[in-house]
Formats: structure tokens, sequence, C-alpha cells
């Protein structure tokens, strides 16, 4: 048996043939499963024939409206026909496209109001900047070739410069909708790193945070340092689109990095910035693992063991319930026994775990001593509802920055390269690439957020 498909236009100027566009032939039953149904390279063809047939209509139809001189209204005349190659999520077309010249002022015109160096479809450069946010750029432009009648082979160099293209136009996008006004909002912002392909530099800082509504809604922003973004810039975008407005209460979390904390002051946050609980509660648990590991085998050494091990928790309470002071007390009484276990025998693949708790409290007492002015009640805060951190951000980070980024140990980035993708990586997170402006401002998990995170 077999099928033709054919394309009828419509509509009053419509010629009255019809067009085939592609002959289907399948041996008769269904014997086989791989009879069933179109086949890929079918489908391909298809899409391919169907878009070059509607671009030869549109074509046509555009060549038989004279336009008007864009500079003096006079009147054209035919000046030549000029072909322009464009590439489309459904294959290159090449429509011939009708030049016209002003008789008054000389003027060349075309009527059309594509960019002049435009090669490509803004579908296609979105396209291909969503995929190469999510994957590497090889594989990104194989999947669009396995799936689409696109050009086969084509240059990474593409699928970059259309991510670039992508990424100009929504850092210089307006603010897209915005919230209701918000009383309250919580901007966290944290720094993490790529390695760099520039000259004598092995790693470049990127920046990224989120803004987060107390009742449900956030976005996410990010900026490679030094790459030209503002990151100010993004904040006061972020805020604004959250419902941000002169009585907002803004509360910040941040690291301890004072370069954070001054970016946070110049966007305009006013009190301090909270140490975000989840980095002191790494350490925490960094102290409380390597405890429990402490070598016990020789005499004197349980009971300074156990000891230690109440100490941490006590630690962990004190720090909790914003007693950095007392803190200091406790850290004080654990090096005091920790004489014991000098001389520990290390453990096979790792180091001895006495060393990786005084490590460890090393860490704890430096936020206590150079941060304490940023350490809160964190089990206040907790009780009344409110963020003690940004754990969520940590996960943000690593979806922006690392699943992508530093997925390969051996990926170096540029700077514009790097904070392209962020960009891309942000807006399908934000649900704001293309025109899916809709997903802004449901809480939770959003379809577009789940598929982004999965990649
Ligand atoms: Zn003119």
């Amino acid at each position: 048996m077999g099928w033709v498909l054919r394309l009828a236009e419509t509509g009053p100027d419509a010629p009255t043939e019809s067009i085939d566009l592609i002959e289907i032939h399948r041996s008769s039953g269904l014997a086989d499963i791989a009879n069933l149904g179109l086949t890929l390279s079918e489908a391909k063809e298809l899409l391919a024939r169907v878009q070059q047939a509607m671009v030869a209509a549109q074509a046509r139809d555009h060549a038989v409206r004279r336009p008007s001189c864009a500079s003096c209204s006079g009147l054209c005349h035919l000046k030549d026909w000029r072909p322009r190659r464009i590439a489309t999520p459904f294959g290159e077309v090449v429509p011939r496209l009708r030049r016209w010249l002003c008789a008054d002022c000389g003027r060349t015109e075309t009527g059309i109001d594509w960019p002049e160096n435009c090669r490509s479809t803004p579908e296609l450069n979105e396209l291909h900047a969503n995929l190469s946010a999510l994957l590497t750029y090889r594989v990104a432009a194989g999947v669009l070739a396995h799936l689409l009648p696109v050009e086969t082979g084509t240059s990474l160099e593409t699928l970059r410069g259309h991510t670039i293209k992508v990424a100009d136009q929504l850092r210089d996008a307006a603010t897209g909708p915005c919230a209701a006004e918000a009383p309250a909002l919580d901007i966290s912002l944290d720094a993490t790193f790529v390695r760099s392909r520039h000259d004598g530099e092995r790693h470049m800082e990127v920046r990224v945070g989120n803004v987060e509504a107390p009742g449900g809604g956030r976005q996410v922003f990010g900026t490679v340092a030094k790459s030209g973004t503002s990151i100010l810039a993004l904040i006061g975008r972020n805020l604004a689109v959250m419902g941000r407005n002169g009585d907002t209460k803004l509360t910040a979390f941040t690291d301890g990095c004072s370069g954070l904390r001054s970016i946070l002051t110049d966007a305009g946050v006013k009190d301090p910035p909270i140490l975000d609980w989840y980095h002191i509660a790494m350490r925490l648990q960094h102290a409380k693992l390597s405890a429990g590991g402490l070598a016990d085998e020789t005499p004197g050494r349980p009971s300074a063991k156990g000891f230690i091990v109440a100490q941490v928790e006590r630690l962990h309470w004190r720090i909790w319930n914003g007693k950095a002071k007392n803190a200091h007390v406790t850290i004080d009484r654990i090096r005091a026994v920790m004489y014991v276990f000098k001389n520990e025998a290390r453990r096979r693949g790792a180091g001895a775990s006495s060393g990786k708790l005084w490590h460890a409290l090393h860490e704890i007492d430096e936020y206590l001593t150079g941060q304490s002015a940023w350490l809160v009640n964190y089990a206040k805060r907790y009780r009344a509802g409110l963020r003690v951190g940004t754990s969520i951000t940590e996960g943000t980070a690593n979806f922006l920055v690392n699943r992508r980024m530093n997925k390969q140990q051996q990926m170096r980035w540029s700077r514009g390269g790097a904070d392209a993708v962020l960009q891309v990586r942000c807006a399908i997170y934000n649900g704001t690439l293309g025109t899916g402006f809709g997903h802004l401002f449901n809480p939770g998990h959003e379809p577009s957020q789940q598929l982004a995170m999965a990649a």
C-alpha cells in the first residue's frame, strides 16, 4: 500500500492545485513491527519538504508586494532577485527575495526586517542554545541531526555562536512580568569555579544565586566574574521580577566571602547577610565523622573519644542556637584532649581521623572568629518558619554550573562562552527561554525545572 502527502494552500489568493510532498510505501499487513507508521527518516524528509513548500509560497507571496521606500516613501522599482540562505529547525531554505530600488532617492529596499547577517531563524537559535546549555556542543549537534532534518555536520562553532547570541538577548531583555509586590524576599549568593582556558589562569569565579519569596516562587541567576555581565544588574532585575518594592524586607544569605557580602550591600541589602547554615553544617558534619572515626584501641583513648564525640554534638547545638561564644569553649575542650590521639595510625588510603578532626575544628573556629557577626540563632529562625540557609542554592549551583561546565575535568571555558551557557541555563531554569514566560511564579517544581534539573 502507499500514501501521497499533499499540501494545499488556503486563502483567497491560494493556487488551486496542491503540491505532492512525499510518497510513502509499505508492504501490506502488519507482519513486521518495523513497518508500523512513519519512520524517522520519512518524518525528517516530510518536515523538510513541508518547510521548503511553505517558504516557497511565502516568498512568492512576498514578491508581489511592492514596498514603498523606507526613507522617502518614494516609488520602488524592481532591481534584482537575491537568494537568502536561512537555516531553520526543519532544514535550510533559500527563498529568493526581490530587491527594489527607490526611484527618488536610490535606496535599496527588500521589504523584510531580517537582520543583515542573519543566517538562521530565532527558533533554531533558541533550540541550539537550549540544547547546548544542557549538553556539550558536540552531543547537542548530534541529537539535533538525529531527530530533525537540519544540516548534518552543523559545526560546534555554530552552536556556540547561537548560544552566545541568545545569551546576549537574555542579558538585554527587558524585565519579564513581575510578581505582585512582595513584603519579604530572601536572596542568596554563592561562588563556585570553572576551569579557564585563558592563559595564566586556572579557574574563573562563577557567582550564582537566587531570589525566593517565602510563599514560594523563585528566580535563579548567575554570572562569570569579569565576563561583562553585571551581577548587580542581575540581582536588581531578579528582585524586581519577584515583586520587590521600597518596603520589601530583604534577607540575604551567603558564605564567609567578603566579596559576595559587598555585592549584596551594593545591591541594596541593608541588614548584614546571614552566614548560610549549610556551610557550617557541612563542616560540623566533617567534624562528627572524623570524631566517630578516631582510633580507640589503645588504653585511655575510648574515654577521650567518647568525650570528643559528645563535645562535637554540643558544638553543633551551640552554634545552631546562636551561642558562638560558648562554642569556642567547646572547641578548646576538644583540643585539650586531642593529645591522646597523637601519632594515631593512618588508615589505608586516608589521613588519620585526628588530623581530619583538627582540620574541621580549625575551619569551624575560623567561622566563629571571623564571621561571628553573621551567625544568628538558627534554631529560633527555624522555629519561626524562617529560612536558615540556602542548601537549595548548592543544588542550584550544581545544576547551573557543575552538571554542564565541570562535567568533564578537561573541559575548559572561555569567559564569554561560560557566561553564555550560564545565562541560558538560568533562563531554562526560570522558564524564560523563548516564549514560555508562563512558568515563572509557580511554586514548587515546574516541568521545565524538572527537565532542566535532570540534565
Ligand atoms: Zn527613497
